[in-house]
């Protein structure tokens, strides 16, 4: 039986960081300019904690600056604000980056809100979700951003395509629709509401699955020669005690139907950063009003 084409995520990642730490490294030498993210955590949580330790030395490794700024637990929304604005007027940091989850007393969508939109790496503040829907160059959410990379690894033009995307979050399923809608795709999106979801996904030439439900997705909702792009991670449990990751599809025997698929984990994840580090360069950029170098 055919087997799909793997999307080499970390391959395509490696590439991208190459080309950004080139790009970082012109900029350094022709225009003395060092492009700069800033992480801002709150609290310990050992998950948020590995996160940004993990974007502090991807930065290191392409000649980004970091800055990181820890702050207790406890602190106020108000306090959080405060310091956030303080970065929107650092001219050394170009990017702002706030872990989420935040604690439970602190509304992440204010604080998120509170960064200069040109700063935000994440493209999650409203100006950048406006800008994103309406065609409008903006900074792109990063898992988002990397799905299309990947996609682009196998369709040259993806006009007309029917794409299902799996899920709605303002983090991943909204912002992929987005960016599916502006490369010309017909789009549906299915949601917990959605009846029928397999029947649906099988007439798609493109599966995006960010759902969050492990290897959800089986074989019978892909039509074959499809690309799917895998973006959940989810630990399960293993007999032993230890846990494995798993994405929201079926891996096996999707790969003997589909023509691309995404592996958990090396498909995905790693654009995340990538495109977290293309996004400071570009933000660098654009403050300065250098045309986009990526
Ligand atoms: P999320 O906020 O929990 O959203 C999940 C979405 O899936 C929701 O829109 C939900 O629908 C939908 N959904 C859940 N169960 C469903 C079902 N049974 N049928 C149809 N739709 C269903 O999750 P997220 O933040 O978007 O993340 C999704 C996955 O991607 C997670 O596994 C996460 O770990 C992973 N992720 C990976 C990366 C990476 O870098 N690789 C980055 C971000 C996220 P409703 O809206 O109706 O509730």
């Amino acid at each position: 039986m055919a087997q799909a084409k793997v999307i080499d995520g970390r391959a395509v990642a490696a590439g991208l960081r190459n080309r950004i730490a080139a790009e970082a490294g012109r900029l350094r030498n022709e225009m003395d300019l060092t492009a700069g993210l800033a992480t801002v955590l709150v609290g310990s949580d050992p998950s948020s904690q590995v996160y940004v330790r993990g974007k502090v030395g991807a930065c290191s490794t392409v000649g980004i600056a970091s800055f990181e700024l820890r702050l207790p637990a406890d602190i106020s929304e108000a306090a959080l604000v405060t310091e956030v604005e303080k970065l929107n007027g650092d001219d050394r940091v170009d990017g702002i980056l706030v872990q989420l989850p935040l604690p439970q007393h602190l509304d992440a969508q204010r604080v998120i809100t509170a960064i200069d939109p040109a700063k935000d790496v994440d493209g999650l503040h409203p100006v950048n979700i406006g800008r994103l829907w309406s065609g409008r160059p903006g900074l792109v959410p990063c898992t988002p951003q990397g799905c299309l990379i990947l996609l682009g690894t196998v369709h040259g033009d993806l006009s007309g395509a029917a794409a299902v995307v799996l899920g709605r979050s303002n983090l991943v399923g909204k912002p992929v629709a987005a960016l599916l809608l502006a490369a010309d795709c017909t789009i549906t999106t299915i949601h917990s509401k959605s009846r029928n979801p397999a029947a649906i996904s099988r007439g798609a030439d493109i599966v995006v699955a960010a759902m969050g439900r492990p290897q959800m997705v089986g074989a019978d909702w892909i039509k074959p020669g499809a690309t799917v792009i895998d973006v959940g991670v989810n630990p399960v449990a293993l007999p032993d005690g230890r846990s494995r990751l798993v994405g929201d599809v079926e891996y096996a025997s999707i790969g003997a139907v589909a023509g691309a698929i995404t592996p958990v984990p090396g498909g995905v994840g790693p654009m995340t950063i990538a495109c977290l580090l293309r996004n400071t360069v570009l933000a660098a950029c654009r403050r300065r009003g250098v045309p986009d170098p990526l």
